[in-house]
């Protein structure tokens, strides 16, 4: 079955790809991370990772994979990084101190804006959801003014308001996907799915957005029509899984996850190179 539809272009994604030449290397100042997360260690908001060097390159790029760093590998900021980083022109984080807080969040909300951006943009893929493509056009119109526009909109900006309609328009596309994958029974409250084994299932249809899939076994699933929103899939495995035609996949999620060279995703997604 095939719900998404990219008309032999899938370029609207491309504004997505992280650019970390392009950026002062802000998420690894701005966050707060730990080393159970796979971070190289304990570290607090806006205090620069020490693998971080003077030129915003991290000093141990080429490492990360034999450090098991995998909090680092998996991280995507979704396109922000770099949207914030030329918002501020020839100034820094580190260039002017005065203003880094303000950096910071504005990178946090962008990061928000720009996972928003994700999902209104998979909707325009999604045959199913035809009916609401226009409005989901005129959100997408709305955001990338506001990101073109300066720091201080973005920070003054209501998201919160903004936010409901956007759940509102995804959650009424993925109902039409699920009309369309027929799969009603497969509708469940439960979110809990931490080490859960489905291995080989056929979930077609199955809603686990928000759904905790830490360690879970999707391994040589059917997931076509499969709702992933939100969910946590850090060491997920979906090895030989067709995710395909999986809905509300994040680039983030597929980097977390265990895949390998037989694991199927979206077109608007890439393999990443740790399951080479
Ligand atoms: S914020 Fe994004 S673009 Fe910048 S270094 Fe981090 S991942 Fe790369
Ligand atoms: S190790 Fe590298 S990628 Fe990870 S937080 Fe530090 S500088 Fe960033």
């Amino acid at each position: 079955m095939k719900l998404h539809q990219y008309n032999g272009d899938n370029s609207l994604f491309n504004e997505f790809r992280i650019k970390c030449n392009e950026c002062s290397g802000i998420c690894c100042v701005a966050l707060y991370y730990s080393k159970f997360d796979g971070f190289p260690a304990d570290k607090v908001a806006g205090i620069p990772c020490h693998n971080l060097d003077d030129d915003f390159r991290c000093s141990i790029h080429k490492e990360l994979h034999s450090k098991h760093l995998k909090g680092c590998m998996a991280y995507d900021c979704c396109g922000a990084g770099q949207i914030v980083t030329s918002l501020y022109g020839e100034e820094n984080w580190k260039s002017n101190p005065q203003t880094a807080e303000e950096v910071f969040d504005v990178f946090i909300k962008t990061f928000y804006l720009q996972q928003m951006l994700w999902y209104l943009s998979e909707v325009l893929t999604l045959q199913p959801a035809k009916t609401l493509w226009e409005e989901a056009a005129n959100y997408i119109e709305e955001l990338h003014l506001l990101l073109k526009s300066s720091p201080s909109n973005i920070l003054s900006f209501d998201m919160d308001e903004f936010g409901v309609k956007v759940n509102l328009m995804l959650n009424n596309s993925w109902t039409m996907v699920k009309k369309e994958v027929g799969n009603s029974k497969k509708t469940t409250k439960k979110k809990d799915f931490m080490g859960y084994n489905f291995k080989k299932a056929n979930l077609n249809g199955y809603d686990f957005s928000t759904a905790l899939l830490i360690a879970a076994n999707l391994e040589g699933c059917d997931l076509t029509g499969c709702n992933f929103l939100g969910a946590d899939m850090r060491d997920t495995n979906i090895k030989n899984a067709d995710l395909s035609e999986g809905v509300f996949l994040t680039q983030g999620q597929i980097n977390a996850a265990k895949g390998n060279l037989n694991t199927h995703i979206p077109e608007h997604l890439v393999m990443p190179s740790t399951w080479l």
